[in-house]
Order: C-alpha cells, then sequence, then structure tokens
C-alpha cells in the first residue's frame, strides 16, 4: 500500500495540522510500503542550515518513520523549493524531481507537485524559472539568514496578493497543458496537488482514457491518496480521527474512489 500526500503547508502556528500529521506517521502511514510528499509540505523553508527546533521535530518524525520500514520520497512545491540534501538525509527521505514517472500496480504514473501545469499564470512561470536556476539557488542559499528571511516573507506576501487578484482559472492548471505532459512522459495517470481542490477528473490521452488526480491541502481536514491492489482513493479525514490503530482510512469524510 502506497500513499501520497501534499500541501500540508506545516508551520509552527499550525498545531492541530502538525498534530495531524504526527498521528498520521505513527497511525496510518507506518503500514505504508512508501509514502509520497509532493510538495509544499512547510509552509516556508529558507534553507537545511536555518532549521527550527519545530522543523527538527518535523524532521526526526519523519525519520522514524523510515527507520520503521517505510521509503519516503519528498518533491519539492513552491513554497519549500530549497528543502535540500542534508534535511533529507536528516529526515530519511528521498528528493524526487518534479515531475517523476514511478510505477504503481504495475502502471506508469506521472508524480508532479502542479505548480509548473499553471502555464497561463506567466509571472508565476517568469518567477519560478528565476527562483529555480542553479545560480539563484545557489545564491538563495548563501545569502544570510536575515536576508533570506525577509525575501521569504517578501515572496509569501506578494504571492498571496497576486493570488487574490487573479483570474480563477489561471490558479488552476492549464487544461492543455495536461495531456500534453502525460504523453510526453507516457501516462494515463498524473497525480499532483498544488492547487488544493482534491479530485479525480476524467480525460482523454492520445485517444486513451486517462486520469489527473489532485491531492487535498491539509487545511480543516487532512487528504491522503491510497494505491493498492484495489486501486486508487482519494480521501479526507478530520483531524483527530486519524489515531494510532485506526485501521480504516478516511473515518466518516469524503472518499473518491477510482480503479
Ligand atoms: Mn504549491
Amino acid at each position: 500500500m502506497i500513499l501520497l500526500i501534499s500541501d500540508l503547508h506545516l508551520q509552527e502556528e499550525r498545531p492541530d495540522i502538525t498534530r495531524a500529521f504526527l498521528d498520521f506517521l505513527a497511525g496510518r502511514a507506518r503500514a505504508a510500503s512508501a509514502l509520497y510528499i509532493l510538495g509544499d509540505f512547510f509552509e516556508a523553508w529558507i534553507g537545511d542550515d536555518a532549521m527550527t527546533p519545530y522543523q527538527q521535530s518535523i524532521c526526526a518524525a519523519l525519520r522514524s518513520l523510515a527507520d520503521s520500514g517505510v521509503t519516503i520520497f519528498l518533491m519539492h512545491g513552491n513554497r519549500d523549493f530549497l528543502l535540500g540534501k542534508a534535511f533529507c538525509k536528516a529526515a530519511g527521505c528521498t528528493l524526487l524531481e518534479d515531475p517523476t514517472r514511478v510505477d504503481f500496480n504495475g502502471q506508469p504514473v506521472l508524480l508532479m507537485h502542479g505548480d509548473s501545469l499553471c502555464t497561463r499564470d506567466e509571472a508565476y512561470m517568469r518567477l519560478r524559472r528565476y527562483l529555480r536556476h542553479p545560480i539563484t539557488l545557489w545564491i538563495l542559499r548563501h545569502l544570510p539568514l536575515r536576508t533570506r528571511h525577509k525575501l521569504a516573507r517578501k515572496l509569501r506576501s506578494e504571492s498571496k496578493a497576486q493570488t487574490r487578484m487573479k483570474a480563477n482559472d489561471i490558479v488552476d492548471v492549464t487544461a492543455e497543458e495536461v495531456p500534453r505532459i502525460m504523453q510526453q512522459y507516457g501516462v494515463d495517470t498524473l497525480i499532483h496537488g498544488h492547487t488544493h481542490r482534491p479530485a479525480i477528473h476524467k480525460l482523454t490521452v492520445a485517444d486513451q482514457p486517462a486520469r489527473r488526480i489532485v491531492l487535498g491541502d491539509w487545511d480543516r481536514q487532512g487528504w491522503a491518496l491510497q494505491v493498492d491492489e484495489q486501486g486508487y482513493s482519494l480521501a479526507a479525514f478530520d483531524f483527530g480521527t486519524d489515531v494510532i490503530g485506526a485501521d480504516r482510512p478516511g473515518i466518516g469524510s469524503t472518499e473518491i474512489r477510482n480503479g
């Protein structure tokens, strides 16, 4: 059984989400062979050398899951793209490129964070190309901590202000970009997060039936996608219900199944 989550936006200011995630790690995730975290795991990340005690406790919790035998894969989101090798080593995670093609149940599947699918947001795509450039990344990682904190705050407030102004369809994925990238990677299943619009969409790629599974963000409830022999099950769960020993995922909440 494989679990996929994204967009937890973990931060010290949200003890409810943090608690729910630690419960998830200590409970349901222990039964998985692999856990995939597809970006925006942390609300903000300014560098592995600047880990707060809070972030270290999350790192230790991941490590404990990894040590129990669960393989953990981590992909960058637009909030935590500075997560680096030092964190992954300490947390026992493997960093994944965006996109990455994997095999689930013998079928090729494409994993992405999802921000790169929002191609109509040209200003963001430009900023993304700039921020993810190896030279920019090197400079960012070598700036003094105070400067990095200031920059991170500026980027977050600008992103919030702009998201409010942007039309709804600009901050969602570009419809034509989805089949294009799926065809490029030869998959009929795409899994991503970022848009906070959990759903299983049916579509056609190269005249074949295909699906796009969008993971949900953790805000008022948690979301996880489970992949097992039965297929794909995307379900929300209320915080506090996914406790240690719970053997049923998605207690009393939304569930979307797709074989
Ligand atoms: Mn995102």
